[in-house]
């Protein structure tokens, strides 16, 4: 492989050029989304470890943390009395002489180290006698052993022969930076490419953040803060590194959220100057709302239908978020939209993450149309393809008003003749970029977004910063708080009975279930065998449903129709109801292995029932043996129905990749700063790139930064283009 002359080596530069990449290692990166030489070198450490300080084995003190530099004298694969495997090393402190101490167990400045398993370090010849290693771990008695000190599972780094300790040593007598490793790359590895990539492009880094602001906010200038945030100055405060609030990384962090977020008001400038529908709202249109609404909306749907109708009326394109927890009734609020936007002759296109979704929301919408004279349509995959030819002509005619479907109806061989409005029900199932795939097709329509799962404030100044927000913060009327409550798995048969009871009143329950197919080696309770379980033997006076994702689509919706109806009167079913199913009249839901469900989910899955007048209950059935984080989700949905709360503590559980699904977030690619733990300088980041947009458009300043972010954001963020 050709290696670049530093001259040549910029940020830009394919990573497989630098000096010991290679194309196998530039592949193993290419996982992690490195690609080029920048890309390392925004690749920082998860943790540094303190290895300025080396302490004499002599000056060691039992339960502390420390950093020693040993001369191997010998060692070696053990097994121990149970047949485990240790492999055991003897060592002394560097300075010490050579030679072997007289007693082989225990001399002064002695020390052990110890890995369980490690047959690896026996293969690979790890360690020979006479080598140099630094050793960095907690220290405590061999208390089986000689009575001496030693390190269980230390980390360890072998200087190469003839390397001295000194201040160019990467691994030595530093603050060292600790990073995830990658494929078969170990921290040490990656250390040494950053520290090439570093050293070769001395001098040549630049800095996309605007001068006047970086001295303004007195922000280290590049350059610099890349360096320290991976090899850190001996006078830096540890705890401040640890915290990632040193000058080098609190730079970078300001840096990737004051691109996020001016990258993101850009893009909402450009959408705010296209040139969309002006709606109108006619007498007409009014009346047939009235007719359409089956109750009074609450004030809060009155609010948000009042927002959205002005921007509809206003000519640049919508882009609004309808946010409300589950059950608080967007859809109808939605439907409105819809007649608003049919009364001028458009089209309109409903968009849900599930085809049961779908066909639930056709199905609410056609008996509430059916006062009026709308054309409304279900497009499934349940639909045969002359069904579907058809279906599809009739949309390009514009003989349908109101078309249901999933995303699939925004696959390009769907035409519209006057698309309008875009209803999308989110429930983050669709990513952000489909959301601007759409919003580009021919004439900019009007797009509204509903999502049941509130967006914490972090999220929605980065995630959702280009998105206008309604919320409906209001239940309506009469709706009672839903009792949770945690069941221990011995007591599972009083809670069917309590199933029975609410079920004889005429009530409806549903039964959910992890998975499918029976698991072998785990406990799980599959949805298809206790289905038959509990029609045979626990509830044999009743009429039982089962519902899973392997159904066909005309399945699904005929099993859901009979529950609606109240001919199946338990619903044994898989996650797949989580979604926006709605059914009034049923009042439990019981879920199996809860400790198995992500909180969001859990939270999904009890919004389908609490959706009538009367009080519902919500079961969770859960094993003993859970984990930490399994227990903290059962308690805070225990603890509170509020989604906002819960979506909060869920990000604080699993962090903002797994809150959304990496790929799907559009914000994967944040590679230093964290949504959960920098809140303060995301927000401080925001106020600098508001105020920084604001300046004329012929501020130098500000071209040199936007064309430089245009060129940069599809790769950097992996959204749609901005500006
Ligand atoms: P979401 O989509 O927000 O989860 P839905 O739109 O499915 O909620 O509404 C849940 C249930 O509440 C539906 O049965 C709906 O008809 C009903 N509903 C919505 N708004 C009202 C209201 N203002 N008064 C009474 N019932 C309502
Ligand atoms: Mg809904």
């Amino acid at each position: 492989m050709p290696v670049m002359p530093a001259a040549s080596l910029s940020l830009t530069t394919d990573i497989k050029y630098l000096k010991g990449v290679g194309p196998a290692r530039a592949q193993l990166f290419a996982s992690r989304g490195i690609r080029t030489v920048g890309d390392l070198l925004y690749y920082t450490p998860f943790r540094y470890e303190d290895r300025q300080r080396i302490t004499p084995v002599r000056a060691l003190i039992p339960g502390q943390t420390a950093t020693v530099l040993v001369k191997i004298l010998s060692g070696g694969l053990m097994r121990t009395r149970t047949g485990a495997y240790i492999y055991d090393l003897s060592a002394v402190d560097a300075s010490a002489p050579a030679h072997e101490p007289p007693d082989k167990h225990w001399a002064p400045g002695m020390i052990r180290l110890k890995w369980f398993n490690a047959v690896y370090l026996e293969k690979n010849k790890v360690f020979r006698p006479g080598q140099r290693v630094f050793f960095y771990g907690k220290v405590d008695y061999d208390r089986f052993g000689s009575g001496n000190l030693q390190m269980v599972q230390p980390q360890f780094e072998i200087l190469p022969d003839g390397e001295t300790p000194n201040g160019h040593s990467l691994e030595v007598g530093r603050v060292v930076p600790i990073y995830e490793s990658v494929g078969k790359m170990s921290a040490r590895v990656i250390r040494r490419l950053i520290w090439t990539g570093l050293e070769l492009l001395d001098g040549q880094i630049d800095d996309p953040l605007p001068p006047s602001v970086r001295h303004r906010n007195r922000l280290l200038d590049r350059s610099a803060a890349l360096r320290q945030a991976h090899f850190p100055q001996p006078d830096v405060s540890l705890e401040d590194l640890a915290n990632f609030r040193t000058p080098a990384q609190v730079r970078l962090i300001f840096e990737e959220f004051f691109n996020v977020t001016a990258g993101l008001a850009l893009k909402r400038r450009q959408a705010t100057r296209a040139h969309g529908i002006a709606f109108r709202v006619t007498e007409e249109i009014r009346r047939s709302v009235k007719r359409m609404l089956p109750f009074h909306p609450t004030a809060a749907q009155k609010r948000v239908i009042r927002e959205i109708v002005t921007d509809m009326q206003a000519s640049r394109p919508m882009a609004r978020l309808l946010q409300g927890d589950v059950g608080s009734g967007k859809t109808i609020v939605a439907l409105q939209a819809a007649l608003v936007a049919i009364g001028n002759g458009y089209q309109v296109a409903f968009m849900a993450p599930t085809e049961i979704l779908a066909t639930q929301h056709y199905l609410y919408a056609k008996q509430l149309f059916k006062p009026l004279t709308c054309r409304l349509d279900l497009l499934t995959s349940a639909r045969s393809s002359s069904e579907k030819a058809e279906l599809k002509r009739r949309l390009a005619a514009g003989e349908i008003d109101l078309i249901f479907g999933t995303h699939a109806l925004i696959e390009s061989d769907v035409a519209f003749a006057q698309l309008g409005l875009v209803v999308v029900d989110e429930q983050h199932r669709f990513g952000v970029m489909q959301r601007y795939e759409l919003i580009r097709k021919g004439q900019p329509p009007d797009v509204l977004i509903m999502t049941a799962t509130p967006i914490p404030r972090t999220l929605a100044l980065t995630l959702y910063a280009d998105l206008d927000v309604s919320v409906i913060d209001e239940a309506p009327p009469g709706r009672r708080p839903i009792i949770t409550r945690i069941i221990p798995e011995a007591e599972r048969a009083q809670a069917l009975e309590f199933v029975r009871g609410r079920v004889r009143r005429g009530e409806g329950a549903y039964i959910v279930y992890p998975l499918v197919e029976e698991a072998e080696t785990l406990d799980l309770r599959p949805a298809v065998r206790m289905y038959e379980h509990l029609s045979r033997n626990v509830f044999p006076e009743f009429r039982l449903g089962l519902l899973h994702g392997r159904l066909r689509s005309q399945e699904k919706e005929a099993v859901m129709e009979s529950f609606k109806r109240g001919e199946v009167q338990v619903l044994v079913s898989t996650s797949v109801v989580e979604v926006g199913v709605d059914v009034p009249h049923a009042t439990v839901m019981l879920i199996e292995h809860a400790e198995r469900f992500g909180l969001a989910q859990l939270h999904q899955l009890r919004g389908r029932v609490g959706r009538g007048q009367a009080q519902s209950y919500c079961l969770l059935v859960a094993g003993d043996n859970r984990t930490e984080a399994a227990e903290e989700r059962l308690r805070a949905l225990a603890e509170t129905t509020d989604g906002f709360r819960l979506a909060e503590t869920d990000l604080k559980i699993r962090g903002p990749g797994e809150f959304f699904g990496t790929r799907q977030a559009g914000m994967a690619s944040l590679r230093i700063g964290n949504l959960v733990r920098d809140q303060d300088i995301l927000e401080w980041a925001r106020r600098e790139a508001h105020e920084f947009l604001q300046r004329p458009e012929s501020d130098p300043e500000l071209q040199a930064f936007v064309s430089r972010l245009q060129r940069e954001w599809p790769h950097r963020y992996g959204l749609a283009q901005v500006g």
